[in-house]
């Protein structure tokens, strides 16, 4: 191998990627598999994406466990379920990152369908995933949950994948991401400080602004259904005692807004059918 010459090969086109270097504005971030834009220095730029993270509350815990099989197990009935709970909500990208899954929602109503899936696997981990790995493998698996919203730019790198071989990945530039994970990090903060046995959702400012100013969905996400009692009440709790400075752009997280509740088994299809407006796919 002649590595001086791969090195000035690199380092040539390294320097005009550099100088082409575009952000093209897209209405969409699935143009992304666009094979046109592999070989292009060109990112995808994409405004208003909503990111929804889930992760395990204790995965160092989990992954301490003495078998390997018992973990590997753990995993299918956590990660496995996460991921195909989160794809019924037509997320417009899903990645498994670390322990945790992120999907990204776009479009008018992306805040409604991400809440809504946020809501969705919280109630199916606690009504069965963290019960049944309690009952098998003796470990209670809480999650930690975060939805944010900010602008993306996101590209392909690698090359072209074949039949066989992925031989590229999605790199995503801005603090989306990162923010959303660093707000999953608040909601284990609020749940141990309450020491509630439910898990929290903690959503970012913005992102709550959007549910209180959706006139058509905003009586279901902001506000109970009534049960028990019948009583309305005001779902979402405001909280600032977390570390700011850990967030890009800390101005926008001054403070969060967190939400304990599950679906009830009552309202919980009418309530996530007049949440997304439509009546999700069986
Ligand atoms: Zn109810």
């Amino acid at each position: 191998m002649e590595l001086t010459n791969l090195i000035n090969e690199l380092t040539d086109k390294t320097k005009t990627n550099i100088e082409n270097f575009e952000i093209e504005t897209v209405d969409s971030i699935k143009h992304v598999y666009d094979n046109a834009y592999l070989e292009k220095p060109t990112w995808l730029g994409a405004s208003d994406i909503i990111c929804v993270f889930i992760d395990m509350n204790d995965s160092t815990l989990i992954s301490n466990l003495k078998k390997r099989a018992t973990v590997a197990k753990i995993y299918m009935a956590f990660t496995q379920n996460l991921v195909e709970t989160l794809k019924k909500f037509n997320p417009s990208y899903l990645d498994i990152k670390g322990d945790g899954v992120f999907a990204l929602f776009e479009g008018e109503n992306a805040h409604n369908y991400a809440i809504a899936a946020a809501v969705t696997f919280k109630t199916f981990n606690e009504k069965f995933i963290k019960q049944y790995c309690l009952d098998s493998f003796q470990v209670a698996i809480d999650c930690k949950i975060a939805i944010d919203k900010e602008q993306i730019l996101v590209k392909r790198i690698g090359l072209r994948d074949t039949d066989k071989e992925k031989k590229s990945n999605e790199v995503w530039a801005g603090n989306l991401i990162n923010n959303t994970s660093k707000l999953s990090n608040v909601s284990k903060e609020i749940k141990d400080k309450e020491n509630n046995g439910s898990s929290c959702i903690v959503v970012s400012e913005k992102f709550y602004n959007l549910l209180c100013n959706d006139e058509n969905t905003k009586e279901f996400t902001i506000t109970s259904c009534g049960c028990p009692g019948g009583k309305k009440v005001k779902l979402w709790k405001e909280y600032n005692e977390f570390d700011k400075d850990v967030f890009l752009n800390s101005d926008n997280y001054q403070k969060v807004f967190y939400l304990f509740s599950n679906w009830c088994d009552s309202h919980c299809e009418e309530y996530c059918n007049s949440i997304l407006q439509t009546q999700i796919e069986e």
